[in-house]
C-alpha cells in the first residue's frame, strides 16, 4: 500500500523521537512491502521561528491532504511568553481543531519488563486500559473571561460545556474499543455535583440502550477514579470521559507504567485522519542529549498504522519489536531502575531507536 504521512517533529526532543519512529516505519515499509512517503511540517516553537505563528496554514494543509499526521513535541522554555495564541501549544489546539479530532486514544500498558519501573508495590496486577478522552469541548473551549467583579474581586470564570452531539459520538468511539477488547466500560464523570456530568451519564447510557447492550457498562465518580486508578489499576479496561478530567487521569495512569517516554497516544476524528504522538512534552530539559526514550513516539507509530492504515499485523510488529528489546535487557535512562543496573544496557535515544527496528526483520 502507499500512503502520506506528515511528519511534525516539532521542539526540544521532538526531531530525535520522531527519527526513531520514522525508522521503525522504514523497516515496517520494507518487510511488508509497503511505500511510506514522508512529508516534513513546521508547527509549534520552530514555526514561530520560521513564520511568526504556531500553526502555518501549509502544515494545515499537507495534514489534510496526508493519510495520518505523526508528531514529536512542542514547546520550550524560548517561546514561553506573549500572548496565548502565539504559544507553541495554540498550535497543537489549532491542529486538533482544523483537523476534527474529537478523540484522544491513550493506551496504558505496564511491559512486564518494566515491573520495577511501576511506582506501585504491587506492581505484578495486569496494568492495560484504553483511556478515551474527548479532546475538543469541556472546560478548554468553553466561555471563558476574567475581569473585575462589581465589588472590585478580580475575578475569572471557565465553563465547562457539552452537547448531546459531542458526547454520543465520544461514547461510540469507547464502545467500540471495549466491544473489541470485550472487559467493559467504565464512564467517568462527577454527576454528583455537574450538570454537564448529570448529561454526560444520561447520553453514554443511552448510547448503550441503543446500539451496545453487548458492552458492559458501569459508571465512577472523577475522584474515586483518580484513588482506584492507584488502589486497583487492573480493574480498568476502557475508560471514557471529558476533556479535563481525561487530561489528569490519563497522566495519572500515564505514571504506573515508569515513565511517560513510555507511552503513547493517538487523536481521532471521523474522517479516519489520525494524529499520533507520545503523550510527553518536548523535554528541553533533556534535548540534544541522545538520552531521550523514543518509545513512545515508535509506539503512537504502531497506532498509526492499526487505527489510521488498516494494518494490524504490522503494528502488532512494532509491539513485539518493543517488547523483545526491553526483555533483552535495553533501557534508556527514564526507565531503569537502581536494581537493575548490573543486569540492564542503558542506551540512548539513537540506540533504543536501533535496536527496535532491528528486530523488524
Ligand atoms: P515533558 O513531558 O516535556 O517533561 C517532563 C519530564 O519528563 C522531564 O523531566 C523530561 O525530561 C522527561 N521526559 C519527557 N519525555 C521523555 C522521554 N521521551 N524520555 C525521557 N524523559 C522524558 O513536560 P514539561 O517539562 O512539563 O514540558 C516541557 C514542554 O513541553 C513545555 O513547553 C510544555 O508546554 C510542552 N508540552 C508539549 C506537549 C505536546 O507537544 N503534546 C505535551 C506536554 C507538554
Amino acid at each position: 500500500m502507499n500512503k502520506a504521512i506528515t511528519v511534525i517533529k516539532g521542539d526540544g526532543i521532538g526531531p530525535e523521537i520522531t527519527a526513531q519512529a520514522v525508522r521503525a516505519l522504514e523497516k515496517i515499509a520494507a518487510k511488508f512491502g509497503h511505500e511510506f512517503t514522508f512529508g516534513y511540517a513546521l508547527m509549534g516553537g520552530c514555526a514561530l521561528d520560521e513564520y511568526g505563528v504556531p500553526l502555518p496554514e501549509e502544515t494545515i494543509d499537507m495534514c489534510r491532504e496526508s493519510d495520518a499526521v505523526l508528531l514529536g513535541a512542542v514547546g520550550g522554555p524560548k517561546w514561553d511568553y506573549g500572548p496565548g495564541h502565539l504559544r507553541p501549544e495554540a498550535g497543537l489546539l489549532g491542529i486538533r481543531g482544523a483537523l476534527g479530532l474529537f478523540a484522544n486514544i491513550r493506551p496504558v500498558k505496564l511491559f512486564p519488563a518494566l515491573k520495577k519501573s511501576c511506582p506501585l508495590k504491587d506492581a505484578a496486577q495486569k496494568i492495560d486500559m484504553i483511556i478515551v478522552r474527548e479532546l475538543t469541548s469541556g472546560a478548554y473551549f468553553g466561555d471563558r473571561r476574567t475581569y473585575t467583579d462589581e465589588e472590585g474581586y478580580k475575578t475569572a470564570y471557565d465553563t465547562m460545556k457539552y452537547n448531546d452531539y459531542e458526547i454520543r459520538r465520544i461514547a461510540r468511539v469507547a464502545f467500540d474499543l471495549a466491544r473489541k477488547r470485550g472487559k467493559g466500560l467504565i464512564s467517568v464523570d462527577k454527576a454528583n455535583v455537574l450538570d454537564s456530568s448529570r448529561l454526560w451519564r444520561e447520553i453514554v447510557k443511552d448510547v448503550r440502550a441503543m446500539d451496545y447492550l453487548d458492552v458492559e457498562l458501569s459508571d465512577m465518580l472523577v475522584d474515586n477514579a483518580a484513588m482506584q486508578l492507584i488502589r486497583n489499576p487492573a480493574q480498568f479496561d476502557v475508560i471514557v470521559t471529558e476533556n479535563l478530567f481525561g487530561d489528569i487521569l490519563s497522566d495519572e495512569a500515564s505514571m504506573l507504567t515508569g515513565s511517560l517516554g513510555m507511552l503513547p497516544s493517538a487523536s481521532l476524528g471521523s474522517s479516519g485522519l489520525g494524529l499520533y504522538e507520545p503523550i510527553h512534552g518536548s523535554a528541553p530539559d533533556i534535548a540534544g542529549t541522545d538520552t531521550a526514550n523514543p518509545t513512545a513516539a515508535i509506539l503512537s507509530a504502531a497506532m498509526m498504522l492499526r487505527f489510521s492504515l488498516e494494518m494490524e499485523r504490522e503494528a502488532d510488529e512494532i509491539e513485539t519489536a518493543v517488547t523483545r528489546v526491553l526483555n533483552r535487557g535495553y533501557r534508556t535512562a527514564d526507565i531503569i531502575c537502581k536494581s537493575e543496573l548490573s543486569s540492564c544496557e542503558v542506551v540512548g535515544c539513537e540506540k533504543m531507536g536501533r535496536l527496535i527496528a532491528d528486530e523488524i526483520k
